[in-house]
């Protein structure tokens, strides 16, 4: 194929790349966004595939065969409730495909270039290495974290702000020195050294975040990994990679922004870490909890006019949102105004909560933002938290010592009752206790979400 159609493949595939982020924007043009990002991936490997700049197509059929393999097995097995964990290990990979295409490209070319165009080559591999390491350490931490593999706490180092800002300065250091360089065997040291400093300052600033900042871990890598495909696509001088990288960096870069405003978070503390760990003790949680038995709850609910219906991770865990939706229809039928109510970093991943209740097929217009919600709650006869611990935790609200404090919360205890449906009295993913479960006008409805769901909804229909 000539480099000219390459080249008209490659701008259709970026214009169907834009339509898709724009697609994905809104909940009703999702499923169209995704087509036209499958559409514009296809013309994109097929183009680069049958590019004159192709000269083995044995490699080529082999290794794609190989990662074709091994995603659609991954993709096949991976439950719902997987999916983030599956997201950061996949930024890993691009975070080691930069590294890789940098000491290859660096190989490559060390000896052909001179002048000018040798230092632009240096200098985009040196970057691309570097977010490269960072990115592929980072998102190893972060897969071990949303997994439970590693513990959520924050690790803190002594002096870390200062440990930080030297591995930067030697960063920098080594950088000028590998640009100034004129052999392999020169180039090799800095950048080695650079790679594992990059690699350590990955798992640092991974480690020292804690579990309630992991929303904002989680899109900034995806932020870092679009960046590292963008500096692979400055070594590869390949535009597609280049525009797509920049694509997928700036829109993680916004996608934290917009993590940050909504657990009221600056972006630089956050990446800092140790949020919320160096204030003292978070206060115990004490009282009586109330519980209540599928019975009251179909009374509760039969007399109730207004309800709002709060999801969160263990509503993933149990696959219950296809029950959800069902009791839902049923009380919406029997003339009650049902809502649901969206925190922004419910769930493991944005928008898991989102993208539940669209399979389930629940309409768009009853579902509403925290923002547009939270008001509401004191004119709320019940409400049914499934499976959310720390995005109702009224400590984030009253305890400045919560590692979750200063985080906007659903104030769903200002409605006449809730319902609280979990298991046991185990917190949630930041680790912190829940005073919610003790008020006075708080029930606990135990059990796994789907099965008491089930249970209520048989008990609505009677
Ligand atoms: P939480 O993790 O705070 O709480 C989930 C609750 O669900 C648990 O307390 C658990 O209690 C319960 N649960 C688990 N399985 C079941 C089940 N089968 N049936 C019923 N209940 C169940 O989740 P939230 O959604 O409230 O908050 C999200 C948290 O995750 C926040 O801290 C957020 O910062 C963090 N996070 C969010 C990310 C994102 O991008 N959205 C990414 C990474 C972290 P029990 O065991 O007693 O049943």
């Amino acid at each position: 194929m000539s480099q000219g159609i390459v080249h008209m493949s490659y701008i259709t595939a970026s214009i169907l790349f834009i339509l898709s982020l724009g697609g994905l924007s809104r909940q009703d043009t999702a499923r169209r966004g995704i087509y036209c990002g499958m559409v514009g991936m296809a013309i994109a490997i097929l183009a680069t595939v049958l590019s004159d700049k192709v000269t083995s197509y044995g490699i080529v059929i082999i290794t794609l065969s190989m990662g074709g393999l091994i995603g659609a097995r991954v993709a096949a097995k991976v439950e719902m409730t997987q999916m983030p964990e599956l997201v950061a290990i996949m930024h890993s990979l691009v975070g080691l495909a930069a590294v890789l295409v940098g000491y290859a490209s660096f190989l490559d070319h060390a000896l052909l270039l001179t002048g000018v165009e040798k230092a632009i080559h240096s200098t985009e591999v040196f970057i691309g290495v570097l977010i490269g390491a960072v990115t592929f350490s980072g998102s190893v931490i972060a897969f071990g974290k949303l997994c439970g593999k590693i513990a959520g706490k924050p690790v803190l180092l002594p002096a870390r702000h200062w440990l930080n800002l030297l591995l930067l300065v030697v960063s920098i250091g080594l950088g000028i020195q590998f640009v100034g360089t004129d052999s392999v065997d020169a180039g090799l040291v800095p950048l080695s050294i650079m790679t594992a400093i990059a690699l350590i300052f990955g798992i640092h600033m991974v480690m020292a975040i804690g579990g309630a900042d992991m929303p904002v871990v989680v899109s900034m890598l995806n932020s870092y990994s679009g960046w590292a495909a963008a500096a692979t696509g400055f070594m590869l001088s390949n535009d597609l990679l280049i525009i797509t990288g920049a694509l997928v960096g700036s829109s993680g870069a916004i996608l934290s922004y917009i993590m940050c405003r909504a657990m009221n978070r600056h972006f630089l503390s956050v990446i800092a870490g140790g949020f919320g760990s160096s204030g003292g003790e978070a206060a115990d949680v004490e009282g009586e909890v109330q519980p209540i038995d599928i019975e009251e709850t179909a009374k509760l609910l039969k007399e109730a006019k207004s309800i709002v219906i709060i999801p969160g991770y263990g509503m993933a865990v149990a696959q219950a949102q296809h029950t959800v939706y069902d009791i839902t229809k049923l009380l919406v039928a029997k003339g009650k105004k049902v809502r649901f109510a969206i925190h922004p970093v419910a769930g493991r991943m944005p928008g898991h909560m989102n993208v539940l209740l669209a399979e389930a097929k629940v309409p768009y217009d009853i579902v509403f933002e925290m923002d547009e919600i939270n008001d509401d709650f004191v004119d709320v006869d019940v409400s049914i938290v499934i499976g959310a611990n720390d995005i109702v935790n009224p400590s984030a609200l009253n305890d400045p010592n919560s590692p979750i404090a200063g985080m906007p919360v659903l104030e769903c205890w200002k409605g006449e009752t809730t319902i609280v449906m979990k298991r046991s009295m185990a917190s949630g993913y930041a680790g912190v206790g829940n005073p919610l479960f003790v008020l006075e006008n708080t029930r606990m409805l135990f059990g796994d979400a789907n099965d008491r769901l089930q249970e209520l909804l048989k008990a609505l229909q009677g």
